[in-house]
């Protein structure tokens, strides 16, 4: 089985040429890596392998790794996030994936010490089992925290329907840029930032503009247990 390190830098030359492709260079992709279940000695092979960009999805493990882990993480919360847990890691993260409700704005704006840097979360199936609010709802999201201290609004974030085969979630890449497009113009913010695309499609995800993916199995190997 290949290390971790070799993991790491097959995905990177991999981002590097879905971005050639589309006119931009891997510099331009920054890759999550998503540590979700494993130990934080799992991750520390990742970080002396000189990557410093992890993404989890519950704020309990966030909490125990980070404090387990060199200070110079930065850390990505990419999962559902209850308000009730903002409190346990606004201090920790360095980007919140996962914005979808107003209640949960207040309470990153009144919990944080610092302003955050948050992407809004689209549900673009419309799934019932996934967060993410819909499409035509994020305009108005986005003007309800504008003028908010603490919330920096940098772009979208997107989890498409599961396929085998990748082409068929590059619509859903496609739809989330120029959603992103129109939101730009009528709100005048920039919105740069597009988070999509994990394991099984992130290569077509860079192709259609993704500026963040977040990749965990390619990297870590599969996830035991229930979760994840
Ligand atoms: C688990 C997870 C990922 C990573 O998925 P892989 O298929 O293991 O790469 C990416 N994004 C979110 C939101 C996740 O929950």
């Amino acid at each position: 089985m290949a290390s971790i390190a070799e993991n790491l830098k097959e995905v990177l030359e991999r981002i590097s040429a879905a971005a050639r492709k589309s006119g931009r260079s891997g510099a331009d992709v920054r890759l999550v890596a998503v540590s979700k279940t494993h130990p934080a000695s799992v991750i520390m092979e990742a970080y002396q392998a000189g990557h410093k960009i992890f993404g989890e999805n519950y704020a309990q493990e966030l909490k125990e790794k980070s404090a387990q882990l060199p200070q110079d993480i930065e850390w990505h919360f990419i999962g559902a996030l209850q308000t009730n847990k903002v409190k346990m890691v606004i201090d920790k993260t360095a980007m919140i994936h996962s914005l979808d409700r107003v209640s949960l704005a207040q309470e990153i704006e009144k919990r944080a010490t610092k302003p955050v840097p948050v992407l809004i979360e689209v549900n673009l199936a419309g799934e019932e089992t996934k967060s993410g609010v819909a499409p035509n709802e994020v305009e108005r999201l986005i003007e309800s925290v504008r003028n908010f201290t603490k919330i920096e609004v940098m772009g979208l974030m997107t989890m498409p329907p599961f396929f085998d085969d990748p082409e068929m979630a590059r619509p859903y890449f496609a739809r989330l840029r120029e959603l992103r497009d129109e939101l730009a113009k009528n709100t005048g913010l920039k919105l740069h930032e597009l988070s999509m695309g994990m394991s099984g499609d992130f290569e077509t995800a860079v192709e259609e503009g993704a500026t963040i993916v977040r990749v965990g199995t390619a990297i870590f190997g599969e996830r035991r247990g229930k979760r994840g």
